[in-house]
This record gives structure tokens, sequence and C-alpha cells, in this order.
């Protein structure tokens, strides 16, 4: 790992200085995505800009008809709390399933987004639940927000304050979890909210989270497990490593589909 200059900014318009004023700096959160990729020399930034010391960032509130997260609070935070457990709680029994204790107890819902990694839970939580992404300058819709494996539209010296979740009527998640890291081999949410019907899929493509626009319209016309059963997707552009081939993941995603569906009673 190479050497790096370490800020511990106390306010967040001391943490976008400290981002601006070097050309190699990122911001660092719970570190569980950044450090590992550092210590295989695969980023190497000048500066690490932490959002520890930054008040604000890591609350969690029932706004009515949304519920907001703050992009420092930890999966087990999101797990634990009893507003998001009551208001969403597919996205409390998500949060519970990633990575194991120590990964929930560090890492965070704005590193995740930001990171964008296309076998995390996150994104696929935030585009079937139609959720907001805060920064420090704008909002940015889910959709328009996961523009691909590890890219999204956030510049270089932005930061991800919250992420705002609509509340369903009905959600659910279900993973089917790589056993050594939990990270998706294929994860589907299904949230039935204020835009409608919504599927999203998580660890099945190369290119990240994506939208099964066939299930979301069999699901608007009959809300059962039956309705995705025969709705396969192509295994085209899936992943394809040691933990699952291209076609088992494409045949995970109609049946993580059908088993959230279910859960969503
Ligand atoms: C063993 C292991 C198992 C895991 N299993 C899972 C799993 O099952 N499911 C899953 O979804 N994830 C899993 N993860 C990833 C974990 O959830 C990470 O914590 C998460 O992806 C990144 O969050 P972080 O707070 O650690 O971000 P960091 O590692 O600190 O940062 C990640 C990236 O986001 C940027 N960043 C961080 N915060 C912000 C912000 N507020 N605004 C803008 N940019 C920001 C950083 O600059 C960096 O580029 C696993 C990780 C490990 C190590």
């Amino acid at each position: 790992m190479n050497d790096f200059t370490y800020h511990a900014p106390t306010s967040l318009d001391e943490a976008l200085a400290a981002l601006r004023g070097a050309e190699g700096a990122k911001l660092i959160a719970g570190g569980h995505s950044l450090l590992p990729v550092m210590k295989l020399n695969l980023a190497a930034p000048s500066d690490l800009v932490s959002l520890a010391g930054v008040p604000g960032l890591a609350d969690i509130s029932d706004d009515g008809d949304s519920v907001t997260v703050g992009a420092m609070c930890t999966h087990a935070q999101v797990a634990g709390s009893a507003t998001v457990q009551g208001r969403i709680p597919a996205l409390a029994a998500m949060a519970d399933g990633i990575g194991d204790a120590q990964v929930r107890n560090a890492g965070t819902i704005g590193g995740s987004v930001a990171h964008n990694d296309p076998a995390a839970d996150y994104p696929a939580a935030c585009v079937a639940l139609g959720a907001t992404i805060v920064t420090d300058r704008r909002e940015i819709g889910a959709d328009d927000f996961f523009q691909g494996m590890f890219m999204t539209p956030l510049a270089g010296d932005e930061v991800v304050t919250a992420v705002r979740f609509p509340v369903p009527s009905r959600a659910a998640y279900a993973k089917f979890a790589n056993p050594a890291s939990k990270y998706a081999v294929a994860g589907v949410m299904v949230a039935d909210g204020p835009d409608g019907v919504r599927v999203a899929v998580t660890g099945a493509s190369g290119d990240g989270v994506f939208r099964v626009g066939e299930m979301e319209a069999a699901l608007a016309g009959s809300f059962s497990a039956d309705a995705v059963a025969g709705i396969s997707v192509s295994s085209d552009g899936m992943l394809s490593d040691t933990a699952a081939g291209a076609d088992y993941r494409a045949h995970l995603v109609t049946v993580m589909a059908k088993r959230a569906v279910e859960a969503c009673g």
C-alpha cells in the first residue's frame, strides 16, 4: 500500500476543502471496500479524507412517506433501527444480510452506494424502492445513479450525505449469497411503492443493478410468485466466475424473484 496523508475533518465544509486540496484525494467511510482495493494496489489515493468526524451524517429519520438514512449509517445501524424495521422491514433485513458482523459494523450505506459494486445489496434496494441519493449539492434518483460496474455520476469532490427511501406498501429482498463473502451471486428486491411495482437485480450482471420490466408488468397485473415464475432473463452479459456461471445466474434471477414476491406476503 502506498503512503497517503490522512485527514480527519470535523465538518462537511472541511471535508470538501480537503477533497479539493489534493488531486488524488478520496473519501473514506467504513474502509471495507476502499482499503482492500488499496492493499491490492488497484487504488493509490494521495490523501484519505475521513467522514467519521463529520456530524449529522449518521441519523435515520422517519419523514412520513419516506425514511432518510444518513450516509455514515453502518449496515448494523440500518438493520437495528426501529424506524427502518417498522417502516421498511425489507431494507432492515437486507442490511442484516450484508457480509458478517465486522463488515456490518464498519461498512456504511454511503460507501456502498458510492462504490457501486455490481454484487452489492444496496443498489438493488435503492433501485427497487425508488430511492434518492442526496449529496452535498444535489439529489439523484437511483435509476440515474447506478451507471454500471463501479460507476456513478458523483464528481470527485462530491459527498453522499444521505439516501431517502419512499415507504412501500410491501417489499422483500431475496439473495443467493456467496457463502464466503455474502456478496450477492444474485439478489432480487421486489417493491410495491408509490411508482408501482419495481424489480431490481444485483450480483448477476457485469453492468451492475438492473430492472426486469417484464416481471414488473406481470406483478402489476397479478402480484404473485406464479406471475414471475415463467419469466426468464437472458444470460447475455451475466457475470461468470468461480461462484456461478452466466446461465446459472440467469436462472437464479427468476428463483430469487419468486422468493422475494412470496416473502412480500
Ligand atoms: C468481507 C467483506 C464482505 C462483504 N460483503 C458484502 C455483502 O454481502 N453485501 C454488500 O453489499 N457489501 C458487502 N461488502 C462491502 C461492504 O458493504 C462495504 O462496507 C461497502 O461496500 C462500502 O462501504 P464503506 O463504508 O466501507 O466504504 P469505503 O470502503 O470507505 O469507501 C468505498 C468508496 O466509496 C467512497 N465513499 C465512501 N463514503 C462516501 C460518501 N459518503 N460520499 C461519496 N463517496 C463515498 C470512497 O471514496 C470509496 O471510493 C463486503 C465487504 C467485505 C470486506
